[in-house]
């Protein structure tokens, strides 16, 4: 092979680093159309198979992002703010990245008004890991928590703590399926229990906490898992001693878990806590203890820039109660076409869960809406049935649609 045409001596002629000159802001290179098919990419009133456009994603989780996150995202992905690479290939030391985070963090204080006598880290593992982080830092292994069980995630929570404290289920929605919140005045709580669990809202089953219990012992916390409604509404964070959320259904994408924690409760955790697990070990090191999920913590900071940018969260709210609203009235007005199981005055303003009272039909009606370009609406598998996810990113237009969907499936099924 001539020493000009080998690969080696292509690369020396033609180096693939642009000269400083040459350097743009844009991407070098246009993407080109790919003959593979990518059924999230969305698309008009076509199979999403072959989507062009962006389609109405109505998952649970990871979950439709704002558009214009996604397209600020898009054009800053090839260089970011003039540094020649992307976020995503940056030292999470950096000076770009370290204000990212900064802002990401104190934007997050602005939204929920969190006091400053509060943590607020950017972790990784899932909420899954916070059922186990959660009971490791507040409770020695003898210690007492108490958990209100209202739906599949609760309960997850509950059978976790169980091997790090003395973990009391004080109530359970098992037996009414998860379809309540209990009344609070009656609930029996232990009074040495260190801290009361609640999940705010419960994915699966569409159950949502309007307001919240107070633990009975004076010095136990209020413990939230809030990962399917985190900024959906303004909460009063000094209620809680700590909320935890993993991000990918309101906030960004995967990979990143936001704990807010009241600062006297750090530093306490088991000796058997892996530093991964500790609290203490994050707040000291701002959340950079060991390499963050810096891209998820990014786009969390460009979607906590949208929300302010919305006005905040109370405008958030309003938007969400919209949303809810003429979905659970399309429901309620079917005359018993279309079911949702939850009670009126607990049902989730996030994740709308419904079945049809001809159940053969269910299949039909989340493959023909598939076609109309909205997708991801079939429950969870260990309920069956249909579920609309209608996070904060969903726009008033998609749930119109499917709104409208809905009652011309049903006048063409009597
Ligand atoms: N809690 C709730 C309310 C959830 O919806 C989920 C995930 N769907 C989890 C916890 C578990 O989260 P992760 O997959 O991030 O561990």
């Amino acid at each position: 092979m001539a020493a000009s045409s080998s690969p080696h001596a292509l690369l020396l002629q033609q180096p693939l680093r642009p000269s400083s000159s040459l350097r743009c802001k844009q991407p070098l290179v246009v993407p080109r159309r790919s003959t593979i098919s990518c059924a999230a990419v969305r698309s008009p009133p076509v199979s999403p198979s072959v989507a062009t456009e962006r389609i109405f994603n109505f998952a649970a989780g990871p979950a439709t992002l704002p558009e214009s996150v996604i397209l600020k995202a898009q054009a800053e992905l090839y260089n970011y703010h003039g540094s020649g690479m992307s976020i995503m290939e940056m030292s999470h030391r950096g000076k770009e990245f370290d204000s990212v985070i900064k802002k990401a963090e104190s934007d997050l204080r602005f939204l929920l008004a969190i006091p400053d006598d509060y943590a607020v880290l950017f972790l990784q593992g899932g909420a899954t890991t916070q059922f186990a982080a959660v009971p490791l830092n507040l409770c020695a292994p003898g210690d007492s928590a108490d958990f209100i069980v209202t739906g599949s995630w609760g309960d997850k929570a509950f059978k976790e703590a169980q091997k790090f404290c003395k973990a009391n289920m004080i109530w359970s929605g098992k037996p009414q399926k998860y379809t309540k919140i209990p009344a609070f005045d009656g609930l029996e709580q232990n009074p040495d229990s260190k801290f009361l669990h609640i999940c705010a809202n419960e994915t699966i089953h569409g159950v949502e906490f309007k307001n919240y219990p107070s633990p009975s012992n004076k010095d136990a916390v209020l413990v939230a898992d809030m990962s399917s409604n985190f900024c959906s509404k303004p909460v009063d964070v000094s209620k809680f001693g700590l909320i935890y959320a993993g991000a990918q259904k309101n906030v960004g994408p995967s990979g990143v878990t936001i704990v807010i924690a009241r600062k006297d409760l750090i530093g306490n955790a088991q000796p058997i806590t892996p530093v991964m697990l500790d609290y203490k070990i994050h707040a000291d090191s701002a959340s950079l203890y060991n390499t963050p999920p810096c891209f998820a913590i990014y786009i969390c900071a460009l979607v906590f820039e949208d929300l302010l940018a919305q006005g905040g969260l109370a405008e958030v709210e309003k938007k969400n109660q919209k949303k809810a609203g003429i979905l659970y009235d399309a429901i309620d007005e079917s005359n018993g076409f279309y079911v949702c199981p939850v009670e009126k005055s607990v049902r989730s303003l996030m994740n709308v869960p419904f079945t049809l009272k001809k159940s053969d039909l269910e299949k039909k009606l989340i493959e023909e809406a598939a076609k109309e370009g909205m997708v991801q609406l079939k429950g969870h598998r260990s309920v069956g049935g249909v579920r609309a996810s209608i996070y904060n990113a969903m726009p008033l237009a998609g749930v119109e649609k499917l709104v409208a969907f809905m009652k011309d499936f049903q006048a063409r099924h009597p």
